[in-house]
């Protein structure tokens, strides 16, 4: 029988996990199918038990539901300690959940750059996508700073860190902060479709020996990255192979099948070049 798997968010329109994975199921001949479901915080709870009764296989989670999902699955321990997760796995009966969005960004970077021990580290907000990145940042030895709109929320993970500090958006604090980093990561929805525009960080707060690392995907080149190319930083990452990195963690769990990662990442840039 045909094999289903899906997102669940809200909006959901925009997501490209669907191009993604059924190009993978395409390449390796499965019989499955991936969905995206709209699905608001209210019915989150029924949404998780009606998948687990139609016999749905594996779903992920996006905004703005990674957190909120977590009282209604079994989530394995690193998921818990983060606090959000983002893949449900329904193969034991029971939802078992998993949050792949930080292994995907630390992949990202360690093919970026030598060593991540040490590194100074800037992240931009304090939502899901942050507390993921910063959990498997500080535990790899980086020195982190979360800096966030709400003071409060930025303080809050930086104590569930092991080496991290936390600080307010404004643009002096950020400018000194940048100064001193070695690693910027946007992991705000600044700058995502439709606000193309829209940047926390401008040219002249950049260094070129800055790494400049954006989670938003979609533009592929952000405004953030645009104003990195003018500030000469030799580094740029742009989000979607951290997508394609999630997705691929999460494909093994569901499946226990290696991806293409090449297939994945072709999917989504295709459909990005055409927007
Ligand atoms: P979230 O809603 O949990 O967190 C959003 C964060 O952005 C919060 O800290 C919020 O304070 C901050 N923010 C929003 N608007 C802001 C503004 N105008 N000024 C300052 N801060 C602002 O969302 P999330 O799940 O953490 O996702 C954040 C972004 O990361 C989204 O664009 C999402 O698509 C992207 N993302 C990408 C990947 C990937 O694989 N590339 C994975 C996860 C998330």
């Amino acid at each position: 029988m045909k094999k289903i798997y899906g997102i669940i968010g809200d909006p959901i329109a925009h997501s490209l996990s669907p191009v993604m994975h059924n190009a993978v199921f395409e390449k390796l001949g499965l019989d499955a199918i991936y969905l995206a479901f709209r699905v608001s915080k209210d019915e989150l709870g029924d949404a998780i038990r009606g998948a687990k009764s139609l016999g749905i296989s594996g779903l992920s989670v996006t905004i703005p539901l990674k957190e909120k999902a977590l009282s209604f699955v079994d989530a394995e321990e690193v998921a818990k300690k983060i606090g959000a997760i983002n893949t449900i796995d329904f193969s034991s009966g029971t939802p078992v959940a998993y949050n792949t969005d930080g292994i995907g960004s630390l992949r990202v970077l360690k093919e970026t750059v030598s060593e991540i021990k040490g590194k100074k580290v800037l992240i931009l907000g304090a939502g899901g996508a942050a507390k993921a990145i910063s959990f498997y940042l500080d535990a790899e030895g980086a020195r982190v700073t979360i800096a966030n709109r709400t003071k409060e929320r930025a303080a809050l993970l930086a104590s569930n860190l092991r080496n991290a500090n936390s600080i307010g958006l404004d643009t002096d604090t950020l400018t000194k902060r940048i100064e001193d980093s070695d690693i910027l990561i946007n992991a705000t929805s600044v700058g995502m479709h439709p606000h193309e525009d829209a940047t926390l960080v401008n040219a002249d707060m950049m260094h070129p020996d800055l790494v400049v690392f954006d989670v938003v995907y979609n533009p592929m080149e952000t405004k953030l990255l645009k104003e990195a190319k003018r500030a000469g930083v030799k580094k740029i990452v742009d989000g979607v192979k951290m997508l394609v990195y999630q997705g691929a963690a999460s494909f093994r769990i569901w499946t226990k099948e290696e991806p293409p990662i090449d297939v994945m990442e072709k999917a989504v840039r295709d459909v990005l070049i055409q927007d």
